[in-house]
């Protein structure tokens, strides 16, 4: 029997796991420093609202995490967003404008709408159309999705939609962002079809007759009692002696078969396998004595910090409508929010009938600082900032904050170049594995297949 011990009881672990756990052959010990499981997947319920306080969904085009949740049992209670409400706004020059229907991201799939649309100005628009006629470029190198934007469709398009956009997913500047690890598709696009445009038009004709339109599934889903349902279904599948919690690992060395794995209560593990499923600065910390150069290359992912402040209200206290998913704040209008959702609005069974839940997100890559202050005064700048954009006066039902230090992974320009050679490094420790959202993706659903595959890995 191959022992294998799993460092991190995030998503990631969790899913290595539960697949090591259904190959068989294994056994394993998963240790978490936290007095609790899911790492950055917590959900709360509390006065009749389901409240996230870190993800909130997970992208379903990518379909592990939605096979995984069936897999739980859990397919009954998986829901979509409420796609008739979809509608995004934008915080520009003083007020909440919609995001043109049709918009990809960042590239308009619709004339009509964005045509209409007062988000752009009509030099703006125009600009954005000469993406038809720039030349794609030529070398394969990576570049920032700032670049990318402001070279295919302009400045105005990077700031109003681009930037505030992405760096909701992200919570990344978008000067550094790597395209090339984020969104390899608008590479292709232009690769292929010469720009962005272009490609929505070829691909619309190449859809056209093959399907209505909307797909099957809705792209976001979630659980109705929140995704923490997902860690628990997990963690009733494991084995309870294989779940160490509230111990963190602080050294690994060579035992004279496989590694022996130092925990900070002075015990040790010995394993042939370790998974680290921990973010790279925890790893680096853990495998410094070990391998200073690995260490070195895992300390080259930078993170950044945020925080989510969740409000819980009575509707009728509101005068804003909630018409839509909610909206996203350009870093030029330098407001201390960076986006905030109407998870009521966005999701079912999130408040009970009769209130309204929003969540505001602080900090990132511009102001991190912010996301580090006091849990009252993260609270009284979110409040402060809704007065301020959507005209919300209310005393709040409910009020948590969540904080996230040193939560997002940056996939800077030379990502990939950055995750081979942290590979490299660590593939010459036969038996050493790492998975998790610094690496091949920051989604669940990239987590979760990380831990598939280092579990099939091993096995
Ligand atoms: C605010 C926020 C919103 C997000 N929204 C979404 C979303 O809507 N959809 C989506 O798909 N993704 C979202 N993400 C990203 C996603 O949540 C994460 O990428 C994912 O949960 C990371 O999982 P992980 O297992 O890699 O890491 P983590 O969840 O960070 O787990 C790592 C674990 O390792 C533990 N650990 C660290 N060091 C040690 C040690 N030495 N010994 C033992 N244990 C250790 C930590 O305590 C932690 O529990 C969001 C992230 C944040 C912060």
């Amino acid at each position: 029997m191959k022992r294998v011990v799993i460092i991190g009881g995030g998503i990631a672990g969790l899913a290595t796991a539960y697949f090591l756990q259904q190959r068989g052959g294994a056994e394993y010990k998963l240790i978490e420093s936290a007095p609790y499981f899911g790492g950055k997947i917590v959900s709360a319920q509390e006065k009749g609202f389901v409240i996230e306080g870190g993800p909130d969904s997970f992208l379903t085009t990518k379909p592990a995490a939605l096979e995984l949740c069936r897999a739980l049992g859990l397919g009954d209670q998986l829901i979509g967003t409420n796609d008739a409400g979809r509608k995004v706004f934008v915080w520009s020059r003083g007020k909440l404008r919609a995001m043109p229907d049709g918009v990809m991201l960042i590239i308009p799939t619709r004339i009509m709408p964005f045509v209409k649309s007062g988000l752009i100005s009509w030099p703006g628009k125009v600009r954005m159309g000469m993406d038809v006629v720039i030349p794609p470029r030529r070398d394969d190198g990576d570049e920032s999705l700032a670049h990318f934007v402001r070279r295919r469709l302009g400045s105005e398009a990077l700031d109003r939609i681009a930037e505030p956009m992405i760096a909701g997913i992200y919570v990344a500047d978008a000067e550094y962002l790597s395209l090339k690890s984020t969104f390899p598709r608008f590479l292709d696009m232009e690769k292929k079809y010469g720009g962005l445009l272009r490609g929505v038009i070829a691909q619309r004709r190449a859809a056209n007759g093959k399907s209505n339109g909307k797909p099957a599934t809705s792209m976001f889903m979630t659980l109705r009692g929140g995704l923490q349902d997902m860690v628990d279904a997990i963690l009733a599948r494991l084995d309870p002696q294989s779940l160490i919690s509230n111990r963190q690992v602080v050294g690994i060395t060579r035992a004279s078969v496989g590694y022996r794995v130092a925990l900070s209560d002075g015990a040790s593990l010995d394993s042939d396998a370790v998974v680290f499923a921990t973010p790279t600065y925890a790893t680096a910390d853990v495998v410094q004595s070990f391998d200073g150069g690995l260490a070195d290359a895992l300390r080259t992912i930078r993170y950044v910090s945020t925080a989510t402040v969740s409000f819980g209200f009575k509707r009728a206290e509101l005068t804003h409508p909630l018409d839509g998913f909610g909206f996203v704040v350009p870093r030029s209008e330098k407001r201390k929010i960076i986006a905030c959702s109407w998870s009521s609005t966005k999701f079912n069974h999130r408040a009970a009938d009769g209130y309204a839940l929003v969540r505001a997100f602080i900090g990132g890559a511009h102001a991190e600082h912010l996301a580090e202050e006091a849990d009252e005064a993260v609270a009284q700048m979110a409040r402060d900032e809704l007065r301020a954009m959507m005209g919300i006066t209310a005393q709040p039902v409910l009020t948590k904050v969540y904080r996230w230090h040193k939560a997002n992974p940056q996939y800077a320009v030379g990502h990939a170049e950055r995750v081979a050679e942290i590979e490299r490094q660590a593939a010459r420790h036969a038996g050493l594995f790492l998975a998790g959202g610094a690496y091949h993706g920051v989604g669940i659903p990239d987590c979760i297949e990380d831990g598939k595959r280092v579990a099939e890995q091993i096995a």
